[in-house]
């Protein structure tokens, strides 16, 4: 179906995630031009002739699509090479990834992220957060994809005024020439991670120039031990702090990781006025960091949390059904007791709550009139699933994204029938496969003149 045909959908169990929570167990949605033009039970379900196609999604769910909220796309070059290092310390992440991401050209980037996009659309997400440096060819990639994207154009400074200064230029640069687009792709700050590899003049200059554009800001905080080390010992503040007292949270800020809050910190995210956490459980228990993101009570102070992956070297998949059930299990453990995070909190947190913290729920997030159509269609007929009051558990207990059939980005689908529709998964698996080879081969020259 093009951009501007129309669809309909009916015969799944439908999760709208919309704010009552309606479920329809025999429901129907309807597309048209792109956007989500109905919504409803058996009985109210208009004619299929009517509509250029339509779908029988019997043992079918149907839902938003998911939205991973912390990744960096390019760093599927790195999957499986930083075994047995935290990638949440600065020294896991020196000991694996900084070195051979010094090898890194602009020619790779297209390619990998490339290859994430299609990992992320095929097990049901539609939308991802991506904070990286390369961030044009990231852009483009992920507009190539059909994915709904927020790009946030990393900026480390490691010392060096000069290139803080060039990185910011090249950052204002970016936000202009993405700002053009059809808004699919939407283009904001990242500084990676705040006073660990920028100075505070440099942070400060950021959020000058976010504010000035008008974008929201996706940073690493408290994901680390030395966020909170370095700037108790420069300002007696913890980073969270810190970046208060620098003007960071007067705007959008999206902080992934968040392991080491204090009830100050959580107090600061609360009463910001739009301020969120993406919560990475998965590459948060992979560090063995003994900090745990405290989802839990910052939800009930009003902070709105997403659900991410983060980076494939810390997580290995991009499956945010998985995501969800990790992030259910390490709330559990770690406020010892029994599910503090429903299932249904879980699905508003990769779905809605994920729209709110990238400020797009006006778009996506829902299955609601006017709404963008980002949906997805998960085959619940396969082997593990079984007859179950509560659909939301069977999808997060018993699913994977690999039940995914179908996906809509905007109405346009990307998967039918578990397969990429809008680009060729074998083109991109064997383009993938050679930058791989030749870029693993380039890090081992770069290593054997060092
Ligand atoms: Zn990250």
């Amino acid at each position: 179906m093009g951009q501007l045909g129309s669809a309909l959908l009916h015969g799944g169990i439908v999760l709208t995630v919309d704010a009552e929570n309606r479920v329809f167990e025999d429901g129907w949605i309807v597309i048209e031009a792109g956007r989500i033009t109905g919504v409803g039970p058996a009985q109210t379900c208009p004619k299929a002739a009517n509509y250029d196609e339509s779908f029988d999604l019997s043992g079918h769910l149907v839902l938003p699509g998911l939205i991973n909220a912390h990744t960096h796309s390019a760093m599927v070059l790195f999957r499986g090479r930083s075994e047995g290092q935290s990638l949440l310390t600065m020294d896991g992440w020196y000991n694996s990834i900084r070195e051979p991401e010094l090898s890194l050209k602009a020619s790779d980037i297209g390619p990998a992220v490339a290859l994430s996009c299609a990992e992320m659309a095929l097990s049901g997400t539609t939308t991802f957060c991506d904070q990286y440096f390369f961030a044009d060819e990231i852009a483009a990639a992920a507009a190539e994809s059909g994915l709904r994207a927020v790009i946030a154009y990393g900026i480390v400074q490691l010392g060096d005024e000069a290139r803080g200064a060039e990185e910011l230029a090249r950052a204002g640069a970016f936000i202009e020439r993405q700002r053009s687009g059809d808004g699919r792709i939407v283009p904001w700050f990242g500084p990676h991670a705040p006073y660990v590899d920028n100075s505070e003049a440099l942070l400060r200059a950021e959020v000058a120039l976010a504010q000035k554009y008008g974008v929201g800001m996706h940073l690493h905080m408290a994901a680390g031990p030395e966020d909170n080390e370095q700037t108790e010992r420069l300002y007696g503040l913890t980073a969270t702090a810190a970046l208060e007292r620098d003007g960071f949270f007067s705007g959008r800020v999206h902080a992934a990781h968040c392991l080491d809050l204090s009830d100050n910190d959580i107090a600061i995210f609360a009463r910001s006025p739009a301020a969120s956490v993406a919560y990475c459980a998965t590459a948060g228990l992979r560090s063995g960091r003994q900090g745990i993101c405290p989802a839990v009570k910052l939800r009930e102070q009003g902070v709105v949390v997403a659900l991410g992956t983060d980076n494939v070297a810390a997580n290995n998949s991009y499956d945010m059904i998985a995501e969800m059930r990790v992030a259910g299990l390490v709330a559990s453990h770690r406020e010892r007791k029994a599910q503090p995070l429903s299932s249904h909190d879980l699905l508003r947190m990769a779905t809605i709550d994920g729209a709110r913290a990238l400020g797009l729920d006006h778009e996506t997030g829902s299955l609601e009139l006017g709404k963008a159509a980002d949906i997805i269609a998960v085959d619940l007929t396969g082997p593990g699933y079984s007859e179950t009051p509560d659909p939301e558990t069977l999808l997060i207990y018993s699913g994977s994204g690999r039940d995914v059939r179908h996906s809509w980005v905007a109405g346009t689908q990307i998967v039918r029938d578990r397969q990429l529709q809008q680009q060729d998964y074998v083109a991109i698996r064997n383009t993938y496969s050679e930058t791989y080879a030749r870029f693993w081969d380039r890090v081992a020259r770069a290593k054997k003149v060092a």
